[in-house]
């Protein structure tokens, strides 16, 4: 089967944290997608049409964007620092959305760093429709200046907006690893759903750990 790509512009840009921007891209006609989809992104510039990196959407299917979240990595010399130089109407191409994270129900969202991404869209979507009760964030970061959308997380989550700090003290947030005796302490249920994202080795230790805590392999889901 032909893969469809699509050719779009970067409409604007803005800095979430030092290392994160959020770029909305021009919305092609008819475009679908659902939430915890991710797309395959290039830079339509010659040379690049064809180095495509997996990115999630973070906006709604019916915001009038297609929304990125990006973490970039100057020291790669790669992809995001190419992104990053892009300014406002910079052209890239893009593929039809695929399944990445699906929402199966209430239970702990628990991501690291630019790991929140999947997790964007579909607190947003559970606050609009008022379904945040029954929903935790464990979010575990380097230090505050880290936090991607932290009062907008604050706002839709409240108490249930759990922050954990590895390098930074800090009076108000937690600190220290996100490790088995810090998910006993915050986790009342493990039967519930388990959405897991950031780098494989975080990913793996905590799917170990909720599964030594009695939680089921199949309510346990890790993207990428
Ligand atoms: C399904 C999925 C969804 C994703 N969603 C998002 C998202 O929403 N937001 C987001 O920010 N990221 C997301 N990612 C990750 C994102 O795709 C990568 O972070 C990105 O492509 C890496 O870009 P780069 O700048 O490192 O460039 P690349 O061009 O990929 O890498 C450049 C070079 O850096 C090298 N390199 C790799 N690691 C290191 C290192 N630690 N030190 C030095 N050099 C290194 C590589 O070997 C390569 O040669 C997602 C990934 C997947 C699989």
């Amino acid at each position: 089967m032909i893969q469809m790509n699509y050719h779009v512009q970067i409409k604007s840009i803005s800095r979430l944290t030092h290392d994160t921007l959020c770029l909305r891209l021009s919305k092609p006609h008819g475009y679908r997608y659902g939430i915890g989809q991710a797309i395959e992104v290039a830079i339509d510039n010659p040379g690049y049409e064809q180095q495509f990196r997996p990115f999630t959407l973070t906006s709604l299917p019916f915001d009038p964007y297609l929304e990125l979240i990006v973490k970039v990595y100057p020291d790669h010399g790669g992809f995001t620092q190419a992104l990053s130089r892009l300014g406002e109407n910079g052209p890239l191409i893009i593929t039809a959305a695929w399944d990445s994270y699906d929402y199966r129900g209430e239970g702990v969202f628990i991501a690291a760093g630019s790991g929140i991404t999947p997790f964007i869209p579909m607190i947003r979507q559970l606050s609009l429709s008022g379904r945040i009760p029954g929903h935790t964030l464990l979010y575990a970061n380097k230090t505050e200046a880290d936090i991607i959308h932290k009062q907008a997380l604050n706002k839709a989550l409240g108490s249930r907006f759990i922050n954990i700090l590895s390098r930074e003290y800090h009076s108000k947030l937690d600190y220290g690893r996100l490790d088995q005796a810090y998910l006993k302490d915050k986790v009342s249920d493990f039967s519930e759903h388990f959405y897991i994202c950031g780098p494989e080795a975080f990913s793996g230790a905590i799917k170990g750990y909720l599964i030594n805590q009695g939680a089921a392999e199949a309510q346990i889901q890790i993207g990428y």
